[in-house]
């Protein structure tokens, strides 16, 4: 498994961070810049309300949250020109598309499709990219304004997610 910010092999356990909201599998080193961690997900089986037992000491409760659905990264969007700005930002630094591919894990005709515009990036791409290039590629999407009848008012946010930690 590869780090999914620098693209090098991961020694040991890879670190699940939270990177500007996205979920990614990094190396140690890029761990560190992570703004926290998330949990993998663990298979939980549903306690009976009948159970009579109370959990043993030192086990944790598991979290009494609805099934959530993946929604990280749904709040970022990719700007309009970034292929350009790719494309800029390589020429400035003096990679080729080899070896900004190898710098990313990406195979060098999708560097030369986002450059083109052909390819969106996703958020992870797109993250990947910032990092190497130290550019900005997403912006936070406009949200259109909610009404006091929030028809899903349980719905999971992404304010919720960041602030679940490992607990050391
Ligand atoms: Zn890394």
């Amino acid at each position: 498994m590869n780090c999914e910010i620098c693209g090098e092999p991961i020694r040991g356990r890879p670190i699940t961070a939270i990177v500007d909201r996205a979920k990614l599998m990094v190396c140690e080193k890029c761990g560190k810049h992570a703004s926290g961690r998330w949990e993998v997900e663990k298979v939980t089986p549903l306690q009976s309300s009948t159970a009579l037992s109370l959990p043993p000491p030192n086990v944790k409760l598991a979290f009494e949250q609805p099934k959530r659905k993946e929604r990280v990264g749904e709040e970022f969007e990719v700007i309009e020109d970034f292929g350009p700005l790719i494309r800029r930002t390589r020429e400035k630094l003096s990679l080729s598309y080899e070896e900004l591919g190898r710098r990313i894990n990406e195979k060098v005709s999708v560097i030369q499709r986002l450059e083109s515009q052909k390819l969106i990036p996703d958020i992870k791409l797109a993250k990947k990219l910032e990092y190497s290039l130290k550019i900005k590629l997403l912006r936070e999407a406009a949200i259109p304004a909610v009404s006091n009848e929030e028809p899903n008012a349980s719905e999971t946010t992404l304010g919720d997610i960041v602030t679940i930690k490992h607990r050391k």
